[in-house]
């Protein structure tokens, strides 16, 4: 087969109005929202399997679902505030991420949103993003002024809480920290059991909540097993993908758009491996300069989970249940913030990082640092695949931040409501500043959240304006949790999802 020469997909068809690129938790929304209008043809590549089977239907079997074949299986290069090379799980199936994640449902807090429309991104703010995060969901339980009704996905809390998860929210009770309000409300703070992705006991993501039932229409292609190799151009315009299936190349035109939904790692991939990103790193890889764009793959950022914070129990209290994680806290890591920085996420099993030791039996705070100051960067390698570097714990705040929410959690775990629980103090209990920072280093790992990789904005070293479009290449957009101009502060797929239902509107209508 020459090189990108123009054979069928699997159903015969090779050209759309619209070449999805991503079937993940953004893709999923998009081909589904699209495809509402008869009018529109969308084809929806996925280089993942199509797949719905009891490990991925399993609410609490998720970590062994890295590093097999859903899970694109990155890493980071050694990060300097850590000493370690870090797992980067990405989903890798028609799902996405979502197929694969932990499926806490946050949206992030209105100061997010407020945040991207003063950086630049006009529409972006809190009450022009409500509508859609109320689209997407069908949320009863939640007050209608801020919530959904009659939406796709159906968020909701755990029923019969864990004993565990039970002295945690007594716990911050006793602290003093709110306790039982809705963590999606106009004012998410303090501890909860909060809304999960899991929908009559199973796991529920966009690929079974919005595309399942859109794959009947006969104007949507979902091809998996299709990994996009590069974007296709002609002079300065975007005119389709070549792709791999079934072991062929394959060409696939896009009449009006290419939307590309990869994830914050696959889409920067994809441009820069399509000669579009900063000329000096495109020519440093040996890759002919489609389009100079410095911001691909710059301002990458991610949330650090702090593992290995368990506590040691002298036998199993209750067996996993849910996500292993139902509760948790947002929280300030000093007065005076404005806004939420911390998550004290409670799991209620022993979760650690490789190269930490933790009791057989126990629970752990999974503390999350959510404002990060650090910014990384993927680029590309002289052989093609992705260099990833968070630059993990650059920034001496994101530090400090973690050693504060080290200190509430040890707090937490010395109340009267773990007392029953609690067969020794955690060693931290009482020692320095310095002594945990030490351990903060040691316990980070990727909280999963890789986001900004192609920030929007209306500044010169924006990726995309906020319609979402490619900065100089017409007929390409991006939709997916890499446009993000500042990470949210809580878990990153309910706003993803936010970004795609929006991202619909804007292709739609105009
Ligand atoms: C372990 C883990 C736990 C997490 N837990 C939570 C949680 O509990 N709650 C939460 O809110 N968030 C969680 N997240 C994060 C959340 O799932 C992601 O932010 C979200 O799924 C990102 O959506 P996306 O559409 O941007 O990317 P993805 O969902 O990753 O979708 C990208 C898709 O594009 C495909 N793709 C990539 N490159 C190509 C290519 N070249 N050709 C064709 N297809 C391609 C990928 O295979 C993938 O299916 C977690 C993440 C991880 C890794």
């Amino acid at each position: 087969m020459s090189k990108g020469s123009p054979v069928p997909a699997p159903d015969g068809r090779r050209s759309a109005d619209i070449v999805v690129v991503g079937a993940g938790t953004a893709g999923s929304v998009l081909a589904a929202r699209l495809t509402e209008d008869p009018e529109v043809r969308v084809i929806l590549l996925e280089a993942g399997p199509d797949e719905r089977s009891e490990r991925i239907d399993t609410t609490w079997t998720w970590p062994a679902l890295q590093k097999t074949d859903v899970d694109w299986d990155y890493e980071t290069v050694v990060q300097a505030g850590t000493g370690h090379a870090h797992a980067v799980p990405r989903g890798r199936a028609v799902g996405g991420t979502g197929t694969t994640n932990a499926m806490a449902f946050l949206r992030g807090v209105p100061e997010d949103f407020d945040t991207w429309a003063y950086l630049g991104c006009t529409g972006w703010d809190y009450a022009s993003v409500l509508p859609y995060f109320q689209r997407s969901e069908d949320a009863p339980h939640g007050d209608a002024r801020w919530r959904g009704r009659g939406g796709p996905l159906h968020p909701r809390p755990s029923v019969n809480l864990h004993p565990l998860s039970q002295a945690y929210l007594a716990a911050a009770a006793e602290l003093g920290y709110p306790s039982g309000g809705d963590l999606n409300g106009p004012a998410p703070r303090g501890a909860a059991a909060h809304d999960l992705m899991i929908h009559d006991g199973v796991r529920e993501s966009t690929a079974g909540a919005y595309l399942a039932p859109a794959r009947k229409r006969p104007n949507l292609t979902v091809i998996a097993d299709a990994e996009v190799q590069r974007l296709l151009f002609d002079a300065n315009r975007c005119t389709g993908v070549r792709a791999r299936i079934d072991g062929e190349t394959v060409t696939i035109s896009a009449t009006r758009e290419v939307v590309l939904a990869a994830g914050a790692i696959g889409t920067p991939l994809l441009l820069l491996r399509s000669g579009i990103g900063p000329a000096d790193d495109l020519e440093a890889a040996g890759v002919p300069v489609m389009r100079n764009v410095p911001g691909v793959g710059r301002d990458l950022q991610d949330h650090i989970i702090l593992a290995g914070l368990t506590m040691h129990a002298d036998e199993e209290i209750g067996p996993a249940q849910a996500n292993l994680g139902e509760v948790t806290m947002l929280l300030h890591s000093e007065p005076g913030r404005a806004s939420i920085d911390l998550q004290i996420v409670f799991i209620h099993v022993p979760f650690a990082n490789p190269w930490q030791t933790v009791p057989k039996h126990g629970y752990t705070f999974g503390i999350g640092h959510m404002r990060p100051h650090s910014r990384g960067t993927v680029t590309l390698g002289a052989d093609g695949q992705a260099i990833i570097d968070f630059r993990y714990l650059h920034d001496e705040e994101d530090l400090r931040a973690l050693v504060a929410g080290v200190r509430v959690a040890l707090a937490l775990s010395e109340t009267e409501a773990f007392a029953p629980y609690r067969s020794a103090s955690h060693p931290l209990v009482g020692t320095s500043d310095a002594q945990i920072a030490a351990f903060v280093r040691g316990a980070v790992q990727s909280y999963g959240h890789a986001s900004g990789s192609c920030r929007m904005g209306s500044d010169a070293a924006a990726v995309v304006d906020p319609r979402l479009r490619m900065k100089g290449v017409a007929g390409l957009r991006i939709a997916d949790a890499s446009v993000m101009p500042a990470i949210v502060s809580t878990n990153t797929n309910a706003a993803t999802v936010m970004i795609a239902e929006k991202a619909a509107d804007l292709i739609r209508f105009g």
